[in-house]
């Protein structure tokens, strides 16, 4: 074997020393570029013609809807066989955002929303959920996905609330057990800072979105986050050490700005802070077309916002069209010294430690084996547990000395009524199926009124009433009423809301049910809502349950008595809008449920 990079028994930061020591600086700048999957697609060429290092799948974009683990395993190896065709034989890396199982992939295991895992604040839940994400993503050829989101929200009117934790910098911290389950388990004696992906079941991970992408100001997505470097630190930082403490091997850069500079443009942050104080020696992507963003208006002055961009520590970008653009003007940046041959070293030297240390050299290809654990029975039963433990139960009978719940499985006729009731597209949110979301059957599993179905006795007759009016419930006699009501899904800046009203108009059928028949009330959402002051007093029960993914067993699972509610508020329930943004530890903190707070069925209250 004459060449060093090629041997895999010789030592990581050798291989990569010799293969970067023959690469030409065309070769380097495509290691440096993710392009679009439609881009590869429809451009074969590109790949082969500009050395093209990685490809996405944005929001999980595939050529046709529904597409299986074996269709993206075809296609990703496809890609791969042309990379390996180059003069280097340097392997693809190719991404995927599966921030709740493998959510791109049709019949794939859908986990709830990071909220959800932040209710249970159960560190080893969220390393096993990363295990068996990590499987399924492998599954279908992939071998990266942007995730963990460690944003730490400090104000529910982000519409990337759901993709979030919590707003306590601690839990948030805890729940980075995800890391170690997507990645492996690095030995104690791993180096700090340098990347680890254990194996061919494993993926390479990303935490994002550094830093302070959840405390922008009013909430607004990619806006401006202004605190002082302490509060930045201690607040929406100290999650990455933990990160990089597990080996994460890749980190993304924020849209936002922090006192009003961009992220992608700040060397302080991305080199002097994340590089060399902390020790992070993965790569640090650019999030999608954002240096297209450094300039307004958007996509002007390009050669400007990638010198500014690289030249403070973005090492890989997604480009994700331009990218014949990308890189003449990289090209010319580094001959005329705007860029310096040492930073584009740098930055290929982290990529293709990536690389060796995923083990992509040695396994470049799908492996099939492993298509039969997608959406399997264990990852179900895995994931059903996570929508149990999310659980949070707001109120429990008018009378805490009379409770409403559990209901009874073997009642005469139950209503089950709401715009949330019987949708699977709306119970996983945005980020699934596409990155939007959607309505309907987008997938396999079980909604609630399924689950509920599947769980009452021979003799309880379920009637779904999805909009009931007063004259459609006259007369008929229901034992209780579940009513679910919540958010369409969505995704980042569609998700902004200064309003956070229930909608589909749900209060009105809550009021119209209630009104007349004992009333359980699931909220499916992001985020904490606002609940109108009369909204309370006139249900029954009322249950957070986030958004739970494709096992709505979960939540009958416990709505019935078979299993405790253990959630938590991972998020304060604020009273009203004006409130926002309200945190723990506030002064004057006057919210409508505490974080932490939440009831079981046990212990009368489980308020840390
Ligand atoms: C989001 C990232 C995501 C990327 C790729 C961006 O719009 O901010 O979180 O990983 O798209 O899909």
């Amino acid at each position: 074997m004459d060449c060093v990079y090629k041997n895999p028994n010789a030592p990581i930061e050798d291989r990569v020393k010799d293969l970067l020591s023959r690469m030409t600086l065309q070769e380097k700048i495509g290691q440096m570029t993710q392009i679009e999957r439609t881009v590869a697609t429809a451009t074969p060429s590109a790949l082969r013609d500009y050395s093209i290092g990685s490809i996405l799948s944005a929001g999980g974009s595939m050529p046709f809807a529904k597409a299986l683990s074996s269709d993206w395993a075809d296609m990703v190896d496809g890609f791969q066989r042309v990379a390996l065709e180059s003069r280097l034989g340097i392997p693809l890396i190719y991404g995927i955002d599966a921030v709740h199982g493998n959510n791109s992939v049709y019949g794939a295991t859908i986990f709830p929303h990071n909220v959800g895992l932040g209710a249970t604040r159960d560190a080893d839940l969220a390393q096993r959920i990363g295990a068996a994400t990590a499987l399924e993503v492998r599954a279908s050829g992939i071998q990266y996905t942007f995730a963990p989101c460690v944003a730490v929200c400090r104000d529910p009117r982000w519409g990337r609330s759901y993709e979030c934790y919590s707003e306590d910098t601690n839990i948030v911290r805890k729940l980075t057990s995800i890391v170690t389950g997507l990645q492996g388990q690095p030995p104690v004696e791993h180096p700090k800072g340098y990347p680890f992906v254990a194996g061919r079941n494993n993926v390479i991970a990303c935490a994002k979105h550094f830093v302070g992408d959840g405390g922008t100001e009013k909430g607004i997505n990619e806006g401006d986050t202004i605190v002082s470097y302490e509060d930045l630190e201690r607040i929406h930082m100290a999650p990455y050490l933990d990160c990089i403490a597990q080996g994460v091997a890749t980190i993304m850069a924020s849209y936002s700005s922090w006192n009003g500079c961009k992220l992608h443009a700040h060397r302080f942050l991305l080199t002097d802070i994340l590089k060399d104080k902390l020790g992070f020696k993965g790569f640090v992507i650019s999030d999608w077309e954002a240096l297209d963003r450094l300039c307004e208006p958007k996509g002007s002055n390009y050669r400007y916002c990638i010198s500014t961009a690289v030249n403070a520590g973005i090492d890989m970008v997604m480009v994700p069209f331009r990218y014949k653009q990308f890189v003449e003007d990289m090209t010319f940046l580094v001959k005329t010294g705007e860029v310096k041959m040492s930073r584009i070293d740098d930055a290929v030297e982290r990529i293709l430690r990536v690389k060796f240390v995923s083990g992509l050299f040695e396994y470049p290809f799908s492996d099939r084996s492993l298509l039969d654990i997608v959406g399997c029975k264990l990852h179900r039963e895995l994931a059903r547990e996570a929508v149990r433990k999310s659980l949070v139960l707001l109120k429990n009978g008018k009378n805490p000395e009379n409770p409403f719940l559990p209901l009874d499985r073997n009642a005469k006729r139950i209503l089950v009524a709401g715009s949330h009731a019987d949708d699977l597209g709306y119970q996983c949110g945005g980020w699934t199926g596409t990155w939007h979301g959607d309505s309907g059957r987008i997938t396999i599993g079980t909604t609630i009124l399924d689950a509920i179905r599947e769980a009452v006795g021979d003799k309880t007759e379920v009637i779904y009433d999805q909009y009931p009016s007063a004259d459609s419930l006259a007369g008929q006699n229901f034992s209780f009423a579940v009513v679910v009501v919540g958010e369409p899904p969505y995704a980042e800046s569609l998700g902004d809301n200064p309003e956070l009203a229930i909608p589909f108009n749900g209060s009105d059928i809550i009021s119209s049910v209630a009104d007349s028949i004992p009333t359980l009330v699931i909220v499916i959402s992001g985020r904490p809502l606002y609940l109108e002051p009369w909204l309370l007093g006139k249900v029954d029960a009322l249950i957070a349950a986030w958004l739970p993914g494709t096992e709505g067993t979960g939540i009958t699972d416990v709505i019935f008595g078979d299993y405790d509610f253990e959630g938590r508020l991972p998020m304060t329930w604020f009273k009203s809008v004006k409130q926002l943004p309200i945190n723990a530890g506030q002064n004057s903190y006057d919210p409508l449920f505490p974080l932490g707070f939440g009831l079981a069925y046990n212990k009368k209250k489980l308020v840390e």
